[in-house]
């Protein structure tokens, strides 16, 4: 079984700890994949130390050589596809085509950002005084921490990664650790495209610990995370201390609304690939569908057939759905279905773990449908974070709105109309970072900004994108008098 290292100052080394954690294939918990160091808080600070040493060198490198390496960078994940999606595939568990499409964004995040290098820069302005040039810089925050979750396990420590990179930061990647194993692999990539020392290091290990000391250490300058928001708050209170520069993604409760003119195909459609897609697991995944009482039971029947069309299985033989990632996600979600039928909503199709034959050895959960959903129950409140959709019955377009607002979180939103006021008012409405008509609440273009708003996000900077650089550069402005 093969022991992934941490990367510390471009060595690639064992935590002093002597201790691992072993990651298993979620298709077949009998197979386990391989190993991950359990690091301690002095690996962490060994990390940061290498990356604080690297950081001037790596600022004062020309933007075009840094992108240079960034493009190397892609190329090689491209060079690597096919063995990529096999290590994501057995360690994560989505399929084989939802594995190759995250693959390829990360190959073209580093690519996107390999020609973004070579335009930071900043503007000149006219200066009140004569003889003189007033100028505003965009320059290197320093020395950042990404804190990246496990189920996109190379598309974000990439988006967080190669704009980092690009814009002079040096890194300490401390990815989920029941996806290490396919981070590394984007490490190995930028190691072996013959990124300098210290400039990026790698360390695996307990959030608390590791995660712990990249949000506290003085060294780190900025942390960029994507999770839960339990996390998140945590991340945010240990990096107020010495006010360090914070950006959080978190969850979602993301709902498609289906107005009484929609076609309803094209919403089940719509509906079932943002619910079910990645079995459920995205931050952007559809948990709400708000439908107009004059389609809803047309729109369940379409949906719970939708479902029920599904075929579950282990991601390598190319299903519809494969598992979830763990026992513990397994777990979270049938208890969010227990409590959906404790708390009066219908039970539309599905419910249960998947057993018998191969099932038995994976966290195989069946796509399901509540209807008679309640927008007050706790089933349409709660990110699930599993193939669960909740179906909301409404009367009117304003109590769809209402309903789709009425929640926490606010990170992607779409609706279903064919009437043009209709569309025009939610995306004036939508308490949402992604507003999208007559589109999936999932999928983002990599050139656009992407974050929540309400407590989905901490509502300091958006990734990727243009925008994704300026949480990497900080503003220095010049008066330069001649
Ligand atoms: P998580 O449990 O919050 O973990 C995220 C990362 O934080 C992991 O690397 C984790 O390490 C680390 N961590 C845990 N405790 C920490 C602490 N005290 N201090 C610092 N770091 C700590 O999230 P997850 O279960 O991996 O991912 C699922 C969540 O991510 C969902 O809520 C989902 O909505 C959200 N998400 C959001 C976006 C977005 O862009 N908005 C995108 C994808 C996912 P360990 O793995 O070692 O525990
Ligand atoms: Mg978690």
């Amino acid at each position: 079984m093969a022991t992934t290292l941490n990367y510390i100052n471009g060595e690639w080394t064992e935590s002093e700890s002597g201790e691992t954690h072993t990651n298993y294939n979620p298709a077949d918990t009998t197979a386990a994949i391989g190993e991950v160091q359990s690091s301690t808080a002095a690996d962490a600070q060994r990390a940061i130390a290498a990356a604080d040493e690297a950081a001037s060198e790596w600022a004062a490198t020309p933007g075009p050589e840094r992108g240079a390496v960034l493009r190397e960078t892609g190329d090689l994940l491209a060079e690597r596809k096919e063995s990529l999606v096999e290590t994501l595939v057995s360690e994560e568990g989505k399929t084989r085509a939802e594995a190759a499409g995250e693959v390829q964004r990360a190959i073209d995040i580093f690519h996107y950002y390999a020609g973004k290098a070579a335009d930071i820069g900043g503007e000149i302005k006219e200066s009140s005084a004569r003889d003189t040039t007033l100028s505003v810089r965009e320059e290197p925050v320093g020395v950042v921490a990404a804190i990246t979750p496990w189920n996109y396990p190379i598309a974000i420590p990439a988006w967080k990664v190669a704009p980092a990179l690009a814009a002079g930061n040096t890194v300490v990647l401390k990815p989920a650790t029941v996806a290490g194993i396919t981070g590394s692999k984007l490490v190995e990539a930028l190691d072996d495209a013959g990124l300098p020392d210290g400039v990026l290091n790698f360390v695996t290990g307990s959030g608390s610990v590791v995660g712990g000391e990249l949000s506290t250490d003085e060294r780190v300058d900025a942390v960029s995370f994507t999770g839960s928001e339990t996390v998140g708050d945590i991340v945010y209170q240990d990096a107020a201390d010495d006010q360090k520069r914070v950006q959080l993604e978190m969850g979602g409760k993301n709902p498609t609304v289906v107005a009484e003119d929609a076609d309803i195909d094209e919403a089940v459609e719509i509906v079932g690939a943002g619910a079910f897609g990645v079995t459920g697991q995205a931050c952007t995944a559809c948990s709400r569908a708000i439908v107009h009482e004059s389609v809803y039971d047309e729109f369940v029947s379409g949906i719970v057939e939708y479902a029920e069309s599904l075929d579950v299985g282990p991601g390598l033989t190319d299903p519809d759905m494969g598992p979830q990632v763990t026992q513990a996600e397994l777990d979270g979600t049938l208890e969010y279905i227990d409590i959906a039928r404790e708390e009066g909503a219908q039970l539309a199709t599905g419910g249960s773990r998947l057993t018998g034959g191969d099932y038995d050895d994976g966290y195989f959960v069946e796509p399901t449908v509540f209807s008679d959903v309640d927008p007050e129950m706790r089933i349409a409140q709660e990110e699930v974070f599993g193939p669960v959709l909740s179906v909301i019955p409404v009367s009117g377009f304003e109590e769809a709105l209402d309903v789709a607002n009425g929640v926490e979180q606010g990170l992607s939103a779409s609706i279903v109309t064919e009437n043009l006021r209709k569309a025009h008012r939610f995306v004036d409405e939508a308490e949402a970072g992604v507003v999208k008509t007559n589109e999936k609440t999932t999928g983002l273009e990599l050139h656009v900004p992407f974050g929540g708003m309400k407590a989905s996000s901490s509502e300091t900077y958006r990734e990727q994108g243009d925008a994704g650089l300026d949480f990497y550069t900080i503003t220095k402005t010049v008066y330069l008098n001649y």
